[in-house]
């Protein structure tokens, strides 16, 4: 057994899954070349026709209440303007910038922003959601059950976490970890975008459904989308995006397809950034 499916097989494990059965590794879903992978979103499928019935009438839908509008302050620590962000010369100048936000309605409830963390010049970058409870306990990303298996995943291709670089779409907890609303993603997608222009990383890897759609503009479910190479534009730079299950849902769906699912997609980024340098 080679070392990094020791390692995984710890994971399992030290999880409480025991009698864990050693199959063989499907060889890693689209293999990236020497080019950054081309492969096109597919298309979003036609809405099926609905044939013509007869007229049902039904009652009209009540209509929701209004959500209250947050009104953003105007100055330049509870809402920084762009330029700020964008001359921010390295990622600790720019925690310094954006951590007083309040820019959206997740500001005024969080308990501690949540930059991110990792190596400042990762070549692996992991994007997540959002901050959960220990995360906005602890001002730090993916802590907790999630980030422990997030941790393990990543021992299981022979990195270390401080070796990589790992943020969230959002920066602040959203309410009952609720999907943080396009808006809010919206509100603070500048921030990530910034982050991934100081990193400079070889490749991202998403964890979810989120991070997919809202830096990679991808709506398909991920359970459709993992392990297939994406792309993302990011200060001039084209980054290979490699989408995968976020350790939240692994944690809820620990089907032996799943995790395997998770191998192979880190696998397959590790291989991306230990190709040789092309000449
Ligand atoms: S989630 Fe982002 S945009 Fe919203 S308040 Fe927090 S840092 Fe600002």
């Amino acid at each position: 057994m080679d070392e990094p499916l020791r390692a995984w097989r710890d994971t399992l494990e030290d999880l409480g899954v025991m009698g864990f059965v050693r199959e063989p590794v499907e060889p890693a879903q689209a293999q990236p070349q020497a080019a950054v992978p081309s492969s096109a979103p597919p298309a979003r499928p036609a809405p099926a026709r609905v044939p013509a019935g007869p007229e049902v009438k039904r009652a009209p839908r009540p209509v929701p209440p209004a959500p209250s509008a947050y009104a953003p302050p105007a100055d330049p620590i509870g809402c920084p303007p762009p330029e700020a962000v964008a001359a921010a010369p390295d990622l600790t100048a720019l925690q310094q910038a954006i951590q007083g936000c309040l820019a959206c309605p997740l500001g005024p409830s969080r308990l501690k922003f949540v930059f991110g963390e990792g190596d400042p010049h990762a070549k692996l970058m992991f994007v997540g959601e959002g901050p959960g409870r220990d995360e906005d306990l602890q001002g730090r990303p993916f802590v907790g059950k999630a980030g422990e298996l997030l941790d393990k995943m990543i021992g299981a291709i022979g990195l270390k976490r401080e070796e990589t670089y790992i943020a969230n779409v959002v920066k602040c907890r959203p309410p009952d970890n609720r999907t943080p609303t396009p808006d809010e993603a919206c509100a603070c997608l500048g921030y990530l975008h910034r982050q991934i222009e100081l990193v400079r990383p070889a490749v991202i890897v998403t964890l979810g459904a989120t991070p997919l759609r809202e830096l990679v503009g991808i709506s398909e479910g991920i359970t459709r989308v993992r392990g297939q190479w994406k792309r993302v534009q990011v200060g001039g730079r084209e980054i290979p995006v490699m989408p995968t299950f976020h350790p939240a849902y692994v944690l809820r769906q620990y089907t032996q397809d799943v995790r395997r699912a998770v191998w192979a997609d880190l696998k397959a980024a590790k291989e991306w950034i230990d190709r040789p340098a092309e000449g």
